[in-house]
């Protein structure tokens, strides 16, 4: 049996959003930028696209930028609230320890350029609170940027609460949202979201396209330089095939978003269970606040690289820590952040589902996560020491 659960990773692409995309290729091919006609049906497209994405997020279609993904979206939209802020001796920036790569990166440069970030600690619920932002806020703030989600242990922010904080304080505010667009509800407006970050391949759309809502009146400053192309703030020919899958992609799980997470909540709490009653382990994550499709798990006494290799000789694609540091044999900075010392954070495994895993596969699941992580102990050095008494149990 083939089990995908790596679905925080990326997506299939759904079939919808196939479809949506293949007469970009075959009849609309023209430059959005083009005067003849060919040119302007495919602006039309462009823009029936935009609207798509926008109403999905409760905001006007001319505050949607399209991009080339989750990442540049979180460049873009951090670098023009520090860009702007410094102008105004402001630069302060408030952030989480949990973010994705995409903003801590970002935040990382903008030190070295003689920013000051505050990054909120998220040992406590594996979460912060509004007012842990509202705390860190200063006269100097120009931005705070705190996840909706987060992509590895699938907690999710109080985003509203901290809206309304910072609006309060007025005080810029973007979140990235690309774990959440598509399988929670979203409004921008009542939520106080000043900037949001999304991507189409987590929702079953095309990969390298994505979207920044920048609510109007906001100034952005250009990551990619060129033509006129989304109001003079992205320089390149559109990804019309991109875009129009994207938000074919996004509307489709808009609509059906109760029906899906009815099925994949049950799903994940049926895994969660299941995965509990391995003896030395801890869920990661937020219990309450959650992402529908999120499983972390850390298990004491293994590494979790022998037990994705062995999981997928199982046919079960899943993931410890995130895609993007893998390859590296630094445990997690999420795991790291929520606390879990390394041994234990090199244990860790993220099963994340979609409405398309059936309950065969979650059986299957439960059935092989238990006796790989067992053959795994019993070849360990560490679980020996553990089992004899001559290191401690943390789990
Ligand atoms: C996947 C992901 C990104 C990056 O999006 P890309 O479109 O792959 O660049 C950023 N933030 C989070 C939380 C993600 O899960």
């Amino acid at each position: 049996m083939q089990v995908y659960a790596d679905n925080a990773a990326t997506t299939k692409i759904s079939d919808h959003a196939l479809r949506a995309m293949m007469p970009c290729f075959e009849k609309f091919y023209g430059n959005p930028s083009s005067l003849h006609s060919v040119g302007q049906e495919a602006k039309e497209v462009l823009e029936e696209a935009r609207a798509k994405v926008a109403a999905c997020l409760g905001c006007e279609a001319r505050e949607i930028y399209f991009t080339s993904g989750g990442s540049e979206a979180d460049n873009q939209a951090i670098r023009s609230a520090a860009f702007y802020g410094a102008r105004k001796g402001k630069k302060h920036i408030i952030s989480t320890a949990f973010e994705h790569h995409a903003v801590l990166h970002t935040l990382n440069a903008l030190e070295k350029e003689g920013f000051e970030v505050t990054l909120l600690d998220v040992k406590e619920g594996h979460n912060i609170t509004a007012q842990q932002v509202k705390d860190a806020i200063r006269e100097d703030t120009c931005l705070v940027t705190c996840m909706y989600a987060n992509n590895e242990i699938g907690s999710v922010l109080p985003v509203a609460e901290i809206g309304a904080v910072c609006k309060e304080k007025n005080v810029p505010f973007h979140t990235d949202a690309v774990q959440a667009v598509g399988h929670l509800h979203i409004d921008v407006k009542k939520q106080n979201i000043d900037m949001l970050s999304l991507s189409g391949h987590k929702f079953h759309g095309p990969k390298g396209v994505g979207a920044l809502y920048v609510r109007r009146g906001l100034p952005l400053v250009n990551i990619i330089e060129g033509g006129a192309q989304e109001r003079g703030k992205r320089g390149g020919t559109e990804n019309l095939p991109g875009i129009v899958g994207m938000a074919a992609a996004m509307e489709d799980a808009c609509v059906n978003m109760d029906k899906n997470n009815a099925k994949v909540v049950a799903l994940r709490d049926k895994l969660i269970a299941g995965l509990e009653k391995i003896p030395h382990c801890a869920l990661n994550g937020d219990r309450e606040n959650r992402l529908p499709g999120n499983v972390s798990f850390c298990f004491e006494g293994i590494e979790g690289e022998s037990l994705l290799l062995l999981l997928d000789a199982q046919g079960i694609a899943a993931s410890s820590g995130s895609a993007c540091t893998s390859g590296s044999l630094d445990p997690s900075h999420v795991l790291l952040a929520i606390g879990r010392v390394h041994d234990v954070a090199h244990g860790s495994l993220r099963l994340s589902i979609c409405h398309e895993n059936t309950e065969e596969e979650i059986d299957h699941i439960l059935t092989t996560v238990p006796q790989v992580v067992e053959l795994l102990r019993n070849m360990s050095p560490v679980w020996r020491d553990l089992q004899t008494g001559k290191r401690e149990y943390i789990l």
